[in-house]
């Protein structure tokens, strides 16, 4: 059997070792248009701010070492420029010399990638515009900055040598993972960056009020941030500097310019071929990764996959599910019955030490698709027991369904182990687990590492709490009238107050039952929501009627982010 895999990289290198795991006999043909195969493109924001400072860091593998271990005929600089499925063949052109030969195949494996959008707006092929895609693009970028300190410009009337001004002027256009791991970057190496993104918050798919603490936490770090703003064109100005021109008709001199305006799908092969694409954009593929042409086999960021939790087509351009597509379409072509489980775009970005992550749908997506049988809860919980030191809040938001207690969602923000919860939360959607089941998980505890009761516990019991009706809950947003009560000490008060809460701390709570109406809904608050919680219980077995609202003081903070 002879297979033939476009792509190199993540899904194609997957796919092309897998397969000879399991088939050692398969003729094996990989072929990457660029000039490196398997190399770490997650990398390659670091390696732009010096964190991983060897290029050769980033290049996990190399075509004799395919060659060698796998006996794998790996060529680089060689493009796939047709396929012809009725004949089962595919053209390949030499990228070096132009040559052009062609292959036979039994099955095709693509892993094609996906394409940096780059629209054709006016200068933007000017010099010191760049994207951050491939190693030959980080090393452009860090030419153009080392460039920029160290080259002698010319001769000075006065000085008798003049070098160029250091760049130091950055933009960053589109708030990605990929556009903010490089503004971080560029921060880190003395840039002054300025982050235009259209969007009305950065990383999209997390939930607004938590980008908002993310903008926060940029900003505080000497980011610059222009949202719902787009990028209109760009302009050559003096002393080589290019001025990036919005639609709201500002402009920002800058010195490098880094597009990362998202991507979409790499199908310019597959459409001419005439397979069956999606309806958002990627080659279309069954959940063994077959194409609408049986022998023919489709992974990675050039695919649709269905989200797990949504049961939509999606487009994820994620590292971890491009593997596992590449593994699984060499299990089918070597007869093995493995089938893709769909994506729920478990994500994390590390920022200036904290770290966002997420995994399955947000509030946002099952608001836009109609789904109102959800309930959400926030948590702060520290990250280990609060007693053993450096224990560090973790801001979580739960989402869950009414009706059966299905996980659906989970996002954290956080300076410390923010990935595990995630993860954890992440393996518990994929097994279509509940609240009530994360309530029960067992997890690793020592002080250093957790709690007796896990983040993830603790999630599940706050949940269960909701849908076995002890404790009713709110959300500020969503807060009808009521009285509401706060339960914290006066000290806390001095801090921040709830305007127009009644103050009644917590251990005054039994004796002070008298001062509190019995006609009306009382919203219960404390700083996290955990003593609110147990007013709420008091309340309740007292025969009044209350809510506990989630998050406490703390879930305040996002409210009033997106009031403001
Ligand atoms: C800067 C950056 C940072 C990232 N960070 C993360 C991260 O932290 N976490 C994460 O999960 N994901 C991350 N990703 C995304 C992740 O790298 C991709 O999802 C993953 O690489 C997709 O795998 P793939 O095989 O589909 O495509 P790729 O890995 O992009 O490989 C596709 C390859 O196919 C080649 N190719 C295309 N057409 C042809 C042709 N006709 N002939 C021959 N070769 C062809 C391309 O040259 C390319 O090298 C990052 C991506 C980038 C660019």
């Amino acid at each position: 059997m002879k297979v033939i895999i476009v792509g190199g990289v993540a899904g194609g290198a997957s796919c092309a070792a897998r397969l000879r795991r399991l088939d050692e006999k398969a003729e094996i043909l990989m072929v990457e248009r660029g000039p490196y195969v398997s190399y770490a493109n997650c990398g390659l924001p670091y390696h732009i701010g010096g964190v991983i400072d060897k290029e050769s860091s980033l290049l996990v593998s190399s075509e004799s070492v395919f060659r060698a271990m796998f006996a794998i005929d790996a060529r680089t600089n060689c493009e796939a420029i047709k396929i012809s499925p009725d004949k089962k063949t595919v053209e390949l052109r030499n990228v070096s010399t132009g040559e052009v030969t062609t292959e036979s195949y039994d099955k095709l494996v693509l892993s094609p990638g996906a394409v940096t959008v780059r629209p054709p707006l006016p200068g933007i092929d000017l010099p010191g515009i760049f994207q951050v895609r491939t190693v030959p693009d980080a090393r452009a970028i860090r030419e153009w900055i080392e460039r920029g300190s160290l080259f002698l410009a010319g001769m000075h009337k006065y000085s008798g040598f003049q070098t160029v001004r250091p760049k130091t002027r950055a933009v960053v256009i589109g708030g990605g993972f990929i556009g903010l791991e490089t503004a971080e970057n560029l921060v880190h190496r003395g840039f002054d960056v300025t982050l235009v993104e259209m969007l009305d918050q950065v990383l999209a798919p997390l939930d607004q009020e938590f980008a908002r603490v993310v903008e926060g936490y940029l900003e505080r770090h000497g980011m610059r941030l222009a949202l719902n703003d787009g990028v209109a064109g760009f302009k050559q100005a003096a002393n080589g500097v290019i001025d990036v021109e919005t639609k709201s008709g500002k402009t920002y001199p800058a010195d490098i310019v880094i597009l990362s305006l998202g991507v979409r799908p790499d199908t310019a092969l597959v459409k001419a071929a005439g397979l069956e694409i999606g309806e958002r954009g990627g080659i279309r593929v069954d959940d063994q990764m077959r194409t609408s042409n049986p022998d023919i086999f489709a992974v990675g960021d050039a695919i649709e996959v269905k989200d797990f939790v949504t049961g939509q087509w999606s487009l994820i351009a994620l590292a971890g599910p491009a593997n596992r597509q590449g593994r699984i379409a060499a299990d089918v072509i070597a007869g093995r019955d493995s089938r893709f489980r769909g994506t729920q775009g478990t994500s994390i970005i590390g920022l200036f030490g904290a770290a966002a992550a997420w995994t399955g749908a947000s509030e946002k997506t099952l608001n836009r698709i109609g789904d109102k049988d959800f309930e959400k809860i926030y948590l702060y919980p520290n990250s280990h027991a609060g007693y053993y030191p450096g224990a560090r809040p973790i801001a979580m938001k739960v989402i869950f369904r009414k009706s059966d207690g299905r996980l659906l969602g989970a996002q954290a923000l956080g300076e410390d182990n923010v990935d595990k919860r995630i993860s954890a939360l992440a393996i518990a959607i994929q097994m279509g687990a509940t609240i009530y089941d994360l309530e029960e998980a067992e997890l690793c505890y020592s002080p250093q590492f957790g709690s007796a009761k896990d983040p993830v516990n603790f999630a599940g019991m706050t949940a269960a709490n909701i849908l076995r009706g002890d404790m009713p809950i709110s959300h500020w947003e969503s807060a009808g009238k009521g009285l509401l009560l706060d339960v914290r000490e006066p000290v806390e008060l001095a801090v921040e107050r709830a305007p127009g809460a009644v103050n009644i701390p917590m251990g005054q709570l039994r004796a002070r039952l008298g001062e509190l109406p019995r006609d009306c809904e009382i919203l219960v608050i404390c700083r996290s929501g955990q003593r609110a919680y147990y007013a709420t219980r008091m309340l309740l077995q007292n025969g009044f009627k209350a809510r506990n609202l989630s998050g406490g003081m703390l879930s305040r903070y996002h409210a009033l982010l997106l009031e403001n």
